[in-house]
This record gives C-alpha cells, structure tokens and sequence, in this order.
C-alpha cells in the first residue's frame, strides 16, 4: 500500500531518491515466511519506513544529497540500518535532503527539491524534508532524520510531524555520513509521540564501532510515551526564544500549548538562558569547521564519483575538479569558511570563540536544568517558508534553526511534535521540548500529554 502511494504521489512531493521496490518487498515477504515460521519477530515487523539517504545500506545507492556520491554503492550497512533490518522493518526507500545535511529547507539537495504536502510550493524544512515530508504524505509510517542543528526538528514542525534529537550519542553514527561530528545524530521521526518512542528504542543503544556512542541503558522512552503526564513536573519556558522575526501564529500556538501545561498540572517558570543569543554564531563557526576536515575524504579517488581523469592529470588535479564538479555552493561555502576558521593565526580568534561559547551555552542549560524538568519553545520561529524565498540568503536561512541548535551545542535531547495551525497561513507550528541529556524519557512523557 505505502509503494502503491509513492507511485501515485511521489512525482509531487519528491520525497525520494530512490525507493527500492524490490528491497522493500523482499523484507516484507521475510516477515510473513518468519511469520508463518512461527518464529519470533522483530519489535517492527512488518512497518515500512523512509530512511534518510546519509545512512548507508548495502547494495542501495546512498548520495547524501550530493553529485560527488552519484552511483555510489555502498558495500556495507550502517549500525542503524542493521537495527532497523533486525527489528524486521521494511526500508522503503532514501529520502531527499540538503546537500550533506547542509540546510533547512532540502533546497540545496542536489537531486532538486521536496514539497511540504501541506503546501507543495513550500519548503519542507531540512536538512531531512524527505523524511518529513514522505511522513506528512502518508508514503510512510516512519521514517529516520539527522538532526546537527535542526535537521529532525525543523522539518518535523514545518511538517506536522514528530521528530526527536536523541542525547548526542544515544543513537550510532557509524555508517552515517559526517557532516560535523560532534553535532551529528540520528533519530527517529513518525507521526505520533508512541511511534516515535518505539522507533526509539530500536534505534538507540551502545555501539562499539562509534567512539562517541553512550555505553548505558536506553531511557525508557516507551513507557513514558504510553503515560503521558505533566502534573507535578517543572516547565521552563525558555525567554530568549521570542520577539522580533517570530510568527504572531507561531507564539499564538506556543502561547496556548504553554497554557495547556498549566491546565495539566505542570508549573511553568520562565528560564533565562542569555548565552542562546550567540548559539547561531558558534553553530557556524563549529558546524563548518568540522565539516571541512569530514568531507577532506571526497577526493574523487575513493568514493563515488570521479571527473577529468583522462589519463593525463595528476590526482591533485583530479580531485580539485571532482570537487569542483561534485560540491554545490552551500557544501563548497561551508568547506570554505571552516578552513579558514581553522587557519593558524585565526584559530583562536574563530574557532576558540566558539568553544567557548559552546561551554557557555553548556553553563546555560546546567544551570536551567536545577531549576525545570524540561524546558519548551517554539521549534522554528516561523512556519514554512516558500520554496525559493530564502535560497539565496545563507544567513536568512540559517534563522530557521534558531531555537534547535542550543541543544545541538549541548549535546542534551529534544523533540517537536505539532502544536496546532496558525492562523495567518493554516501551517502547522511545532512545540520543542528539550530534555537534560540521557533524560531522553521526559520528552515522551510531556510529548504524549500535549499531544
Ligand atoms: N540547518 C542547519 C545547517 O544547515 C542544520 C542542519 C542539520 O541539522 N543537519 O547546518
């Protein structure tokens, strides 16, 4: 049924890179023969999903987003996607996203851009608007996202979906394509809090083959989002994230979700987070540094694609063409501004900076946290914006993550899930919860009741 709506839909919606009928059908059909087997089956048996195209699957094209990856193969699955094949869920397909998880919108995929099915001339958030936007078409049920800086939360809220940043390090990042490796984690995306939760837990959990990845127990994200409750817990509203360039709809909603937690029986503060103002400016300095020492390996020797090899030019030239041919503007201006950032003599002054207000912003949450259970805002500060409308403004783009990228900075967990329409335009707003790190559980807990 979920390949019969890609068939019908997906020309629209461009949800896909690739859908891999064969794949999904053949995992399908291992699921009835177990069945039938009467053997045991995994938690997911049987659901398709949508899996972004950073992860890679053996023997099913994995682009990232990118020319420089075209007709790449890769030869082996990533720890999630062997999660995911374990719990006998059926991959359907790659979903479309910004360049190497480069953007907010999917509009600098290289593979052209997705619709939001709300509104097909508007942006379907990003990096991960295939994974979103193949959960708001009903192509289906689940689906996987990234999240540096936004990247599962942004697309969720502009959406109408829900998406989780899980603690950095509660999901692996091997096999997963890095962009900034500190910032980088997969999670789970769905339509509802409980179908989040689950996918959760088959995602989560410690990995030897990631050095980064937390070696303890999965908070019971399941249970939690079985009972949804807020009385008794401590809500912080976070003050930094309103006012100028956010959406009268947007506060309206968030207004009245923060009232529907009073009404439940939370007690709601207000918490003061003044290092949140200069999230953005570290994110840009962090995100792109990192990504020009990860994406050093795209040489055009080793992976996918490879230009002007005539035989007569040396690697180095080689691979400056492959480069040159394989990069769109937004990866090449990031490798760019993270180069130079790093450079001896600007160091301190860029990249220093930024740690430090890494540490600050670290300081922030810490300091919230004695305070509040969870904290909430609004996801993104206006709903979805038109395709086009902001492509050529970086820095206009890069505010839609202004309130998702604190979190990224910290390395703690949050979620959006939707929180109503707004008036103006009939778009959906997101609420962000945001959770101490490994404390992942609170968020299904206040998801599941405001939901
Ligand atoms: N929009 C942000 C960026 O462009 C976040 C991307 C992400 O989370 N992958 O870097």
């Amino acid at each position: 049924a979920h390949l019969a709506r890609i068939d019908a839909i997906d020309e629209k919606v461009h949800a896909f890179l690739h859908v891999d009928r064969e794949g999904a059908l053949a995992q399908a059909r291992a699921v009835d023969e177990k069945r039938a087997r009467g053997e045991k089956l995994g938690p997911l048996a049987g659901v398709p999903l949508a899996l972004k195209d950073i992860f890679t699957t053996e023997g099913v094209p994995t682009t990232v987003g990118s020319k420089i990856l075209e007709g790449w193969i890769p030869p082996y699955d990533a720890t999630l996607t062997k999660r995911l094949k374990d719990a006998d869920v059926v991959i359907l397909g790659k979903t479309n996203m910004d360049e190497f998880a480069m953007g907010s919108s999917t509009e600098n995929s290289a593979y052209g851009p997705t619709g939001n099915p709300w509104d097909l001339t508007k942006i379907p958030g990003g990096s991960g608007g295939g994974s979103s936007a193949a959960l708001a078409s009903f192509e289906a049920p689940l689906a996987i996202g990234t999240d540096t800086g936004g990247s599962i939360r942004q697309p969720a809220a502009v959406t109408g979906t829900v998406g989780v940043k899980p603690t950095y390090g509660a999901v692996s990042r091997y096999g997963m394509v890095a962009f900034s490796s500190s910032l980088d984690q997969g999670g789970p995306c769905a339509r509802t809090v409980l179908d989040a939760a689950l996918l959760h837990e088959v995602i989560a959990g410690h990995d030897p083959l990631d050095s980064t990845s937390i070696d303890a127990p999965v908070p019971p994200v399941v249970e939690a989002a079985r009972n949804g409750d807020v009385k008794g817990m401590r809500v912080g509203v976070v003050k930094q994230f309103r006012g100028e360039g956010y959406q009268a709809g947007v506060l309206q909603r968030f207004d009245e979700s923060v009232e529907l937690l009073k009404e439940l029986g939370a007690e709601v503060v207000e918490v003061d987070c003044p290092s949140f103002d200069l999230a953005l400016a570290a994110y840009y300095l962090i995100a792109p540094s990192e990504c020009s020492s990860n994406l050093a390996r795209f040489d055009g020797l080793r992976y996918g694609r490879r230009a002007g090899d005539d035989g007569t030019r040396s690697a180095e030239d080689v691979t400056a063409l492959t480069r040159e041919a394989g990069f769109g503007p937004e990866v090449k201006r990031r490798v760019m501004l993270g180069t130079y950032a790093l450079s001896s003599g600007y160091y301190d002054a860029y990249y220093g900076s930024a740690q430090k207000v890494r540490t600050l912003i670290t300081r922030d949450f810490e300091k919230a946290f004695e305070q509040v259970d969870v904290m909430v805002s609004p996801t993104t500060p206006t709903t979805a914006f038109a395709i086009g409308e902001r492509a050529d403004d970086p820095m206009a783009m890069y505010l839609a993550d202004l309130c998702t990228i604190p979190t990224n900075l910290a390395g703690n967990a949050a979620m959006s899930l939707p929180c109503g329409l707004a008036p103006e335009d009939g778009l959906p707003v997101g609420l962000q919860i945001i959770a101490p790190a490994m404390k992942d559980d609170r968020l299904y807990k206040v998801g599941a009741a405001v939901e």
